[in-house]
């Protein structure tokens, strides 16, 4: 008697889900999501996330229900719920799929591993994106990566055999969660990711590689699948797959190319993601260890953290228009596109001067998206911690005359530009950049720094081996005129 639970994570659907698929061939089976408090308190999370977790739980119970199976939820520990859950219920099986998670999910994780061998629960976990447990080295990522987005999607079971005496838990409201009211969401869920997703490939791609860049473009031009992709509702392989078809399919080389530019930052994705999974530290630590102590608030660093220049960044208060246009827009939608969410990061850490764990906090509560191995990279990358990335200081005047020359989107956001409202510059520019500069280039000449780098870089940065060979080829390269510079971020990857 084969009696396998599936529990559900950041994998919301039922399309392409190998555990579920592996219970349907069990004599007995359940769904499970925990809700759980470590979540719920970190300070990553935000009313918004939990809106749309429950929303995506709704689609998802609808789903299971149709194919035999009721989805049961429970707020709790994940372990205790686990064990509450045998003693109901004898379940031999965990099924699930990996996940590569914040420092409290790493550790859950491990605690749940504890638990399945002390009581000999058979716990199976399946890859959903391009992510490798215990890789040795990068060599040969690339083409693994290739490989798991080519193999055959899995279908979604017809009918499963439920475990009796079990029902579908009604989702509890946020009031019941001790959540506070959440902004209004984007639709979640399988089909609204299905929706999002057939609408770019058919048409919003074409210009794709025009409108990244711009916040007033941004919004309609890039795909609006990120959060989609952190949530699981749609997985990375459906994406790519569709993708690649959408491109064999199109007369449309106009199309064809904003697609292929997209279809490389699915690998990115990935790329990104894989980092976390080797050094789980670097969500709490620089990634070059020679530049603690650059800033504050890296537990090295002799001052205090500027809590005045953090909460005016905060709140968009900084006195440069467009900083605080970005983050206003981020804080009302959570969204914002790459290159003005890297100028974001990019503004606190070298002209405000701030260590990126704080800000990054702030910006991972506000991103709907939050995926936490592409979060707590590019916040080092931006920060000009990673040691092996070229520097990349964003002038937020100059952002502002390419993309927003007649100031729509600034005003937009802040009514009370040219007011006595709006404050003034909180910095001195020239002064902060001047000095932040000296001492980053100076360390990055030292000896041990160098060292250092090298083997980041050995450990952490991109290879292109095993890539078909227009996505091996250096994005330099595939520029066309009126392509944005954002097209060479895998350059410094
Ligand atoms: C400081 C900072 C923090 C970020 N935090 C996150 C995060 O928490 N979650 C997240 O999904 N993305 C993050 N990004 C990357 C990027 O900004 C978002 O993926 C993108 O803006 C999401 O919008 P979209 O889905 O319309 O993406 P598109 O621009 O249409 O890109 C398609 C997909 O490719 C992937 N992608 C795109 N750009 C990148 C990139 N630079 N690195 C890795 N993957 C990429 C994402 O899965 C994205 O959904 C961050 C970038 C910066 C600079």
């Amino acid at each position: 008697m084969a009696r396998a639970l599936v529990w559900f994570k950041r994998d919301l659907r039922v399309a392409d889900h190998a555990p579920l698929a592996a219970a349907a061939a069990c004599d007995e089976a359940l769904a499970l999501f925990v809700i759980e408090p470590a979540w719920l308190r970190s300070p990553e999370c935000h009313p918004r996330h939990v809106a749309t977790l429950l929303a995506c739980l709704a689609a998802l119970g609808e789903a299971l229900a149709a194919r035999g199976l009721p989805l049961v939820l429970r707020v709790g520990e994940a372990v205790e719920v686990l064990a509450q859950l045998r003693r109901e219920w004898r379940f031999d099986r965990l099924f699930s799929h990996e996940e590569t998670g914040p420092g409290w999910s790493y550790a859950r994780d491990i605690a749940a591993g504890r638990w399945c061998r002390a009581e000999g629960v058979a716990w199976t976990e399946w890859p959903q994106t391009g992510v490798v447990r215990r890789l040795k080295d990068r060599r040969g990522w690339a083409g693994r990566w290739q490989a798991r987005m080519a193999a055959p999607l899995v279908a979604a079971p017809a009918g499963l055999r439920a475990a009796p005496g079990f029902g579908a838990t009604p989702l509890p409201t946020l009031r019941e969660l001790g959540v506070d009211p959440a902004p209004p969401t984007p639709a979640a869920g399988e089909a609204a990711a299905q929706r999002t997703l057939q609408g770019f490939l058919a048409g919003r791609a074409v210009g794709y590689r025009r409108h990244l860049s711009s916040p007033l473009t941004a919004e309609d031009g890039c795909s609006r699948l990120s959060a989609h992709l952190a949530f699981g509702t749609v997985s990375m392989r459906q994406v790519h797959q569709a993708t690649e078809a959408a491109i064999a399919a199109t007369p449309h080389r106009e199309l064809a190319w904003g697609l292929r530019g997209f279809s490389s930052r699915l690998r990115w994705h990935c790329h990104f993601m894989q980092k976390l999974e080797d050094e789980p530290q670097i969500e709490f630590r620089n990634f070059a260890r020679s530049h603690d102590g650059l800033r504050a608030g890296d537990g090295v660093h002799p001052g205090a953290v500027d809590t005045a220049r953090l909460q005016a960044w905060c709140e968009g208060r900084t006195g440069f228009p467009m900083v605080d246009a970005c983050m206003r827009q981020l804080c009302a939608t959570g969204w914002l596109n790459f290159r003005m969410r890297a100028m974001l990061v990019s503004f606190a850490a070298y002209h405000l001067g701030l260590h990126w764990r704080e800000p990054g906090l702030f910006l991972a509560r506000q991103l709907l998206d939050f995926e936490p191995g592409i979060h707590w990279s590019q916040m080092q990358m931006q920060s000009g911690t990673t040691g092996i990335n070229t520097l990349r200081i964003y002038s937020p005047a100059k952002q502002q005359a390419e993309q927003d020359p007649d100031g729509t989107y600034v005003r937009r956001w802040l009514p009370e530009l040219g007011t006595a409202a709006y404050p003034q510059p909180i910095v001195d520019e020239r002064a902060a950049l001047a000095d932040i500069k000296a001492r980053l280039y100076a360390l990055r000449q030292t000896g041990p720094a160098r060292d250092e780098a090298d083997a980041i870089q050995a450990r952490h940065g991109s290879r292109k081996a095993g890539l078909p060979p227009s996505a091996g080829r250096p994005a330099r390269t595939r520029r066309k005129p009126g392509a944005t510079p954002d097209d060479a971020q895998g350059e410094l990857f």
